[in-house]
């Protein structure tokens, strides 16, 4: 992904929700985006056209609209029907985004639309993320990448953030993934830990 002078950008059309732009490049806010703060952070994520995401919790499509901008296909699902309507705007500006209405506790509405991807990215706020994450990783190709956005106040708001964290490694390893990268991402984002985790080949 691309850094200009210490800020992260992506190729595209602006005007997408109101983002400033950096001659032919929009201006990606970690603030706005935790995929942006990860990066930001000194994480690297590897994202062009031969990518192809499962986006879990698209919301407005601020951060799918970027990811689209570099990624190939990207299945974005999300279930408030609010932030849906936005979605499906940013949606027909695009023509890799293909927006689903659904709950991710309940993925065999869209099972049948998603083929097997090379990244999933995950950012729900539910108190069982961990779950909803190992329960997507029969769409995920052997050698992929699960990034899970971790807001440890929905998972437990009295526990230690770093206890939930420990305890959603552990969730996420019991199931078959490997974790390489443990983030928090402050000061863009308190209490919010990036979990990037390998699925291994074999
Ligand atoms: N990823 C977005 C971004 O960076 O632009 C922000 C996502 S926001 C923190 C979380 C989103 O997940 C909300 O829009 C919420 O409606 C959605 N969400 C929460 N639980 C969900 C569920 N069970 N199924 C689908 N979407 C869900």
């Amino acid at each position: 992904m691309k850094i200009i002078d210490g800020t992260l950008v992506s190729p595209g059309k602006g005007g997408v929700y109101g983002e400033r732009t950096l001659g032919e490049w929009r201006i990606w806010d970690p603030y706005r985006s935790k995929l942006a703060a990860l990066v930001l952070k000194g994480v690297d994520v590897a994202l062009d056209s031969s990518v192809n995401v499962l986006y879990l919790g698209a919301a407005n499509g601020t951060t799918v609209s970027h990811v689209a901008d570099y990624a190939g296909t990207v299945y974005a699902v999300e279930f408030a029907p609010r932030p849906m309507q936005d979605l499906i705007e940013v949606s027909r500006r695009r023509t890799n985004i293909v927006p689903i209405m659904a709950d991710v506790n309940r993925m065999q509405v869209y099972e049948m639309l998603v083929e097997q991807v090379d990244l999933i990215y995950q950012d729900v706020a539910q108190p069982n993320q961990a779950a909803i994450a190992a329960h997507h990783l029969k769409f995920l190709k052997k050698g992929g990448i699960f990034i899970l956005m971790l807001k440890t106040r929905s998972v437990n708001v009295r526990e230690d953030p770093k206890a939930v964290c420990e305890a959603s490694v552990q969730h996420l390893e019991a199931a078959g993934l490997v974790v390489e990268t443990v983030q928090w991402l402050d000061p863009y984002h308190r209490d919010h830990a990036a979990l990037v985790c390998r699925l291994p080949e074999e």
